[in-house]
């Protein structure tokens, strides 16, 4: 079996899908990895280093595409909205593809796919179970950007982080607030704790504080309580718009008086909570900043624009999208190491085994056979379910 690692084509992306060092991992599994020229050089990853690594370089894109029995990308189309369409005609009928697809985008790029025939997977739908920790790209990549996103914010704000006492007076240290302590969100706190700040932060959940409180933030308490806060999966439940705007009304004062705001809450293919309206940043001193890690679905901050970084009411609001792209070394690194550890699970002796049974790969499979044949993924498109054969 062949793997092929195409250049990622979106606009400014930097990581590649693999990176030298899982080259053994996978040729002891019988698998042979194929890399595009100049793939990985813009993660720091030379041509030579995977031929070192016992890879294979091809100088044209199509013939990774024509010669890999599965392709492995960061951005497929569907999360490559730009250029992603460009691959379609190059993939072919039982092939697999694997990366980032974004299933709940849009019906018909999901339609297009399944229409080449491929067999493949979204690595956002993998389980969050401890069987697919080692697997969980989207994990991966929200630990560096919520790393990335207290690192940029800091790179805007007019004050220092740490508090600093020195012979020209004592400096106080800023104060940061996030609001989501998802996996972002609590990789923000980790690194603006590290940094100096004095860290808060909130979440719908109740199991999170625990989580803010290890890492040394403080819990915000709002006396409101979430219904089903939860779901079985761990995430977030959207809530009716009466919860979001108590928690706006409760929230303006921390806000206020915080010199940072990160925004990481997001419900799982909903668009984001607008969670910090004008009137709150208007109500923030001059020269702070919101960074809105949900920028890219609809954001957290009434005032973010995707993409951007604007100035509103004094105030710097970040909306910057695919910053684990920004830190293309190690962000490529962890996404191989996730993707090597599915492969090795959906490859069984030499062959790529669809096994139903198995949740990881349930869950996880879009298309196949010419159709679109995740439920979830159906029913979130009001495709009817699909009948099994025979
Ligand atoms: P996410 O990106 O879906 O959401 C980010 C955070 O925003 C979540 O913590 C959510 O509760 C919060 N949020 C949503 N609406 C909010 C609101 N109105 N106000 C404040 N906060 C709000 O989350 P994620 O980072 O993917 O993590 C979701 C859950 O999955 C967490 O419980 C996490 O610990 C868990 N998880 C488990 C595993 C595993 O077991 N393998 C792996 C990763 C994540």
């Amino acid at each position: 079996m062949i793997v092929g690692v195409p250049k990622e084509s979106y606009p400014g992306e930097l990581r590649v899908a693999l990176v030298p060092i899982v080259v053994p991992h996978l040729a002891k599994a019988g698998l042979e990895v194929l890399v595009e020229a100049g793939a990985g050089r813009a993660a720091g990853y030379l041509d030579s280093q995977y031929t070192g690594h016992g890879a294979k370089i091809v100088p044209r894109r199509e013939d990774v595409f024509a010669k890999a029995d599965i392709i492995v990308q960061v951005l497929c189309y569907g999360s490559n909205d730009i250029t992603g369409k460009d691959d379609v005609p190059l993939l072919r009928n039982g092939q697999a593809l694997i990366g980032f697809l974004r299933p709940f985008g849009s019906a018909q790029v999901v339609q297009q796919i399944a229409a080449t025939g491929v067999t493949a997977f979204s690595v956002e739908l993998m389980p969050r179970t401890t069987r697919a920790q080692s697997m969980d790209a989207l994990s991966s990549m929200a630990t560096v950007c919520g790393y990335k996103a207290v690192l940029a914010a800091a790179d805007r704000l007019p004050r220092l982080f740490p508090m600093l006492t020195t012979a020209a007076g004592t400096i106080t240290p800023a104060r940061v607030l996030i609001v989501g302590a998802g996996v972002a969100g609590l990789q923000a706190i980790a690194t603006a704790r590290r940094l100096g700040a004095v860290t808060s932060a909130y979440d719908v959940r109740p199991a999170a504080k625990e989580q803010v409180q290890s890492l040394g933030g403080r819990f915000v308490e709002l006396p409101i309580e979430a219904k089903d806060a939860q779901d079985a999966r761990g995430y977030a439940r959207a809530q009716d718009e009466s919860f979001y705007a108590r928690q706006r009304e409760l929230l303006g004062r921390v806000v206020a008086e915080s010199d940072v705001v990160i925004t990481a809450a997001v419900i799982p293919g909903k668009k984001s909570p607008v969670l910090v309206t004008e009137d709150m940043v208007r109500a923030m001193a001059p020269g702070s900043v919101i960074l809105d890690i949900a920028a890219e679905r609809g954001g957290n901050c009434e005032l973010t624009e995707a993409g951007k970084i604007v100035e509103r009411h004094g105030v710097t609001i970040i909306g910057l999208i695919n910053l684990a792209s920004t830190v293309p070394y190690h962000a490529s690194q962890m996404y191989a190491r996730n993707l090597t550890a599915f492969l090795l699970h959906l490859v069984k002796d030499g062959k790529l085994s669809v096994n139903l049974e198995d949740e990881i790969v349930r869950d996880t499979l879009v298309t196949r056979g010419g159709e679109v044949v995740n439920p979830r993924v159906r029913e979130s498109f009001s495709m009817p379910a699909l009948v099994p054969r025979g």
